[in-house]
């Protein structure tokens, strides 16, 4: 048996008193939350610094570790996902699956307990049977043109199946609004619901995304032309991405919007309004990374958004840390509390995977993982 005191102690919603006691048995798991006083100081294990539980990283892409300092910084989403599809397959994979167990290892020792990881193909599912992290795949896919839905609906069903035979949680989501047709989110968002299953879709990660659909106009015209994929077929909308595709999800599933970084406050209202378990990730050191840009994180927070946090991929990540992400929104939201930003790392994430009954907060018959970050060295210890 452990007894843990920190200098601070945050439960993944609140902090706590100052002089709770932890109790953790010899498997990591909580056995009790006492008050000072009731554990002779001798046994005291105490740690300088807030502990707190394991971090839930809501987005992360595992089988883009290997594009790790193979792409510019600050070109703009075009040419970031350009330069990712042609890179992304030029290695062999097994050094590609190498490289995803060190981007686990990684994550497991900057404190993360629990991923939400975008999954093109199975390749990471032995990656992730083995790691001593939880991993939920969302299997991502891609389809403007509405003639294709059924078929990469069908063929997302069956990345899905292999998942799931490797004994590893797993939705379908689509990729983003500028790259799915509305019959293809519909399709994935109703076999999403109906299995009880979260979904998650890339959100206005830039402003090319709603010149996109309100004009038909900017940077997008560019992607498809460079790929070599007429677009007749797409009409705009003359509203935002979001605006646009949002009667397309569903009321009562858990949703992730990914990135939000030209999201308003009338996009915001308007999904609030019409979808009931609304996640908001924020990653914004990825955000720097591709578009030197930032969500409105003020904004979220004013309107009452549940947020989450994710590390993206070390194709546009220098690392996979929730906590420098932590840091990095302080930095620039200096307005933001604390404890909303260590919330949004820990109980919001559990929640938005379905996993609150062993991870996100410090509670009695759970083993959520137990970090302490040190504030001033801005550095976290994995503590079981
Ligand atoms: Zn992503």
């Amino acid at each position: 048996m452990r007894f843990l005191s920190a200098t601070r102690i945050f439960s993944g919603k609140e902090f706590l008193s100052d002089s709770t006691v932890l109790v953790l048995n010899t498997r990591g798991q909580i056995e009790d939350l006492l008050p000072a006083g009731s554990i002779e100081a001798g046994r005291l294990e105490h740690h300088e610094g807030i502990l707190l539980p394991g971090f839930i990283n809501t987005h992360c892409h595992l089988e883009l570790s290997h594009l790790k300092d193979r792409i510019a910084r600050h070109t703009g989403i075009v040419d970031f996902g350009l330069a990712v599809i042609r890179q992304r397959n030029a290695v062999p994979e097994e050094e590609q699956l190498e490289l995803m167990q060190q981007a686990d290892r990684e994550m497991a020792a900057s404190g993360i307990v629990a991923v939400g990881d975008i999954s093109n193909n199975a390749l990471s599912a032995s990656v992730k049977q083995a790691s001593s992290l939880y991993y939920h795949s969302f299997v991502e896919l891609i389809a403007l043109n509405p003639e294709r839905a059924e078929q990469v609906f069908g063929a997302g069903k069956t990345i899905l199946e292999a998942f799931r035979r490797a004994g590893l949680a797993a939705s379908l989501a689509p990729h983003a609004p500028y790259s799915c047709s509305k019959e293809l989110i519909r399709l994935i968002t109703g076999y999403d619901h109906s299995q009880g299953l979260p979904t998650s879709i890339h959100n206005q990660e830039s402003k090319a995304e709603n010149d996109f659909f309100i004009h038909k106009t900017g940077d997008y015209l560019r992607l498809y032309e460079s790929l070599g994929l007429p677009i007749d077929y797409f009409a705009a909308s003359g509203k935002s991405s979001l605006q646009t595709v949002l009667e397309t999800f569903q009321k009562d599933a858990g949703t992730l919007l990914v990135h939000n970084s030209f999201s308003d406050r009338s996009d915001v209202h308007a999904a609030q309004k019409t979808l009931n378990k609304l996640f908001w990730c924020l990653c914004p050191n990825a955000n720097l990374y591709i578009e030197n840009t930032l969500p409105d994180a003020g904004l979220l927070i004013s309107e009452n958004c549940t947020l989450t946090l994710g590390t993206d991929s070390l194709a546009s990540n220098s690392g996979l840390s929730i906590l420098a992400e932590i840091l990095t929104l302080q930095q620039h939201f200096p307005q933001i509390a604390p404890e909303a930003l260590l919330k949004a790392a820990t109980w919001n994430g559990a929640r938005f995977l379905g996993i609150e009954e062993h991870y996100g907060s410090l509670e009695k018959g759970k083993s959520p993982g137990i970090n302490v970050i040190d504030p001033v060295r801005g550095t976290v210890k994995p503590l079981a």
